[in-house]
């Protein structure tokens, strides 16, 4: 990601919600994005799950310039490549939790059986086995999370991104959360998390700070 620039104009007021954000993920590396409310979090975690284009400067994944493409490519890009989880999890609650796992196979035009073995064995991972028929509202708020953790990995993707993961569960639940997150990046997965929780960025690798839409600090500097 080099020289990100996003402004949005409220009435006569531009604002740069980034202002030439520039660093570069390593494959297999585990970031957390931190920073007061405000200071472009989002923006930055929706401008590298591809969900917004930057103004000007350009980011590359998997060394495409994915900065360039409209918006078909663009989700193109993201349903292939891109695992999301969210804080508020974003399970379909007709669904079963299998059913659930397996939602990205729907954006594929061919398809590909061998998801549905990797969906339960990544339910099975996260500790789901016996509630692969249930439905996200017969589950905890950590095992909803898990699904969506296995729903995001479907798709074995380039990159992970949690949006406060943990930001709706209690104590004992995001630390289970987090280390599955851990466990997930110790198998070479690339992941990319915004918290507010220092306890939470404290698991990452590396810890970079936002404020006002620029970098303020970045451990691995
Ligand atoms: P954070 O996630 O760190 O709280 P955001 O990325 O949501 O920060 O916002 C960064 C800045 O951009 C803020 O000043 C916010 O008001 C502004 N902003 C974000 N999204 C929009 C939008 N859709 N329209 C106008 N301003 C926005
Ligand atoms: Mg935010």
């Amino acid at each position: 990601m080099e020289a990100i620039t996003r402004r949005y104009t409220v009435g006569d007021q531009a604002i740069a919600a980034l202002d030439g954000v520039s660093f570069e993920v390593p494959q297999g590396q585990f970031a957390a994005i931190i920073g007061p409310s405000g200071s472009g979090k989002s923006t930055l975690l929706n401008m590298l799950g591809c969900l917004d284009r930057p103004d000007s400067g350009r980011y590359l994944l998997d060394d495409v310039d994915v900065s360039t493409f409209d918006d078909e490519r663009a989700s193109d890009f993201r349903n292939r490549r891109i695992g999301f989880v969210f804080q508020s999890f974003h399970l379909l609650p007709r669904l079963t939790v299998l059913e659930n796992a397996l939602l990205p196979r729907r954006f594929l035009r061919g398809v590909d059986d061998g998801l549905a073995e990797r969906a339960r064995d990544l339910l099975v991972r996260m500790g789901l086995e016996r509630h692969l028929q249930h439905r996200p509202g017969q589950l905890s708020g950590g095992q909803m999370q898990r699904v969506a953790i296995a729903r995001a990995l479907l798709m074995r993707p380039a990159l992970l991104l949690a949006d406060e993961p943990t930001g709706n569960l209690d104590s004992r639940s995001a630390a289970d959360v987090m280390s599955l997150i851990a466990e997930v990046h110790g198998d070479g997965q690339t992941v990319v998390l915004v918290t507010h929780d220092a306890e939470v960025a404290a698991r990452a690798q590396r810890q970079i700070t936002l404020r006002d839409g620029r970098i303020e600090l970045d451990s691995a500097a």
